[in-house]
């Protein structure tokens, strides 16, 4: 078989790395998989550690490497510096690594997964996609934050996005599958994942995006709370001593669906909700917590848009649990809103779910974030 070439794409995050291998034209993975629990008392001591697993598991596999044309790699934050796809250079690594004074759990280890496939696939382009970059072109009103000018510019602080990759490609999709221009369309995309994110994109430009400065902002996640009012932090201090670390801890780790119900898994907690108890009890209340703040979003952004087109539903969560979908939307057949309970159940693939009256066209967009980074990084090919 003739292979045009293959892009490896990486993303290293603190305690794995998940990889695959992509053919870019064709659109398919050829080889995936993941190495967990990354310098967690197990067999993989370090990052360096799980790459060169990682390429023992690809040469085992029969591909041929030299097929490998590419490195792609999923970069967390790219501060204001990059805002699309980079060609790694020494300096590129220095300054990705200067950034993760904003993203501290999350730049360290991309630049450990990308000095190590450097030294692995030393002839290859290496290419930073960054999670932030869709967001660049947030309009100002929506990037700032109301706190002391002077501060937010000495520190950095602005509103600056995530998933941005999945946002970006998802649009996309949506306006393929709708067989329409992208530069006509509005969509609000709802990224529901461990992670959970919103955007607002008029004519292919992202113009809102429920995360912030860190990934913590905006929606109910799997274990961080989205949004607060900051003054809980403030108490916590005050009235529990509870210091920085900690409270860090408890709003990313400890907080979302695992803090109001024990569980961070959403098919989990369907399970706990459906049986009942008290366990129930509480599933069903961070369901209802975590619906809530959707349903707020998805009314602050049509207000943000003015015209929706579309609505699309990605990530594991929105692709897999139709009841999300369904409640999300509920009785907004007044805004011109409606799914259809049966189309809502049924299909694979990207689909509409929306009825054939509803102004705002609903759809299922399977995200495909290591395709869009496959093709990004086959463009410095
Ligand atoms: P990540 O943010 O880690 O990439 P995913 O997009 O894979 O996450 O989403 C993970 C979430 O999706 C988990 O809460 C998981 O329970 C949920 N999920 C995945 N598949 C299903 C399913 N078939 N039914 C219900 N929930 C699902």
């Amino acid at each position: 078989m003739t292979n045009p070439g293959l892009v490896l794409v990486l993303n290293s995050g603190s305690s794995s790395i998940k990889y695959r291998l992509v053919d870019p034209g064709a659109g398919t993975a050829v080889l995936s998989g993941h190495v967990e629990q990354i310098g967690e008392g197990g067999p993989v001591v370090d990052h360096a550690a799980g790459l060169r697993l990682i390429h023992r598991r690809l040469i085992d596999s029969g591909v041929d490497l030299a097929a490998v044309r590419a490195v792609g790699h999923r970069v967390v934050h790219g501060g204001s510096r990059f805002f699309a796809p980079t060609l790694i250079t020494d300096a590129v690594v220095s300054e990705v690594q200067r950034l993760a004074e904003l993203a501290p759990l999350h730049n360290p280890a991309n630049v450990i997964g990308i000095e190590v496939a450097r030294k692995d696939f030393p002839d290859v382009p290496h290419v930073a996609v960054f999670d932030t970059a869709f967001f660049h072109s947030l309009p100002s009103a929506a990037a700032t934050y109301a706190i002391d000018h002077g501060v937010a510019t000495r520190y950095g602080i602005r509103r600056y996005g995530f998933h941005g990759t999945s946002h970006q490609y998802v649009s996309g999709e949506t306006a393929a599958a709708l067989g329409r221009d992208p530069a006509e369309l509005n969509t609000i995309v709802l990224h529901l994942g461990n992670g959970a994110s919103a955007s607002a994109v008029r004519g292919g430009v992202a113009v809102e995006t429920s995360m912030g400065l860190t990934p913590l902002e905006g929606l109910v996640m799997g274990t961080r709370s989205g949004d607060i009012d900051a003054g809980v932090l403030f108490h916590l201090d005050r009235a529990a001593g509870m210091g920085v670390e900690q409270l860090d801890e408890l709003l990313n780790r400890r907080s979302g669906l695992k803090g109001l119900s024990g569980v961070n898994d959403f098919r989990e907690l369907l399970q706990r909700r459906a049986a009942g108890g008290a366990s129930g009890e509480a599933a069903a209340l961070a369901y209802d917590v975590y619906i809530h703040r959707l349903r707020k979003y998805v009314g602050a952004y049509l207000a943000v848009l003015g015209r929706v087109d579309a609505i699309a539903f990605t990530a594991g969560v929105g692709e897999h649990v139709p009841d999300v979908r369904a409640d999300a939307l509920a009785g907004l057949d007044g805004l011109g809103i409606a799914v259809d309970p049966h189309r809502n159940r049924i299909g694979t693939g990207a689909r509409i779910i929306s009825t054939d009256a509803s102004r705002t066209t609903v759809l299922v967009v399977p995200t495909n974030e290591e395709l869009a980074i496959a093709r990004a990084a086959w463009e410095f090919v």
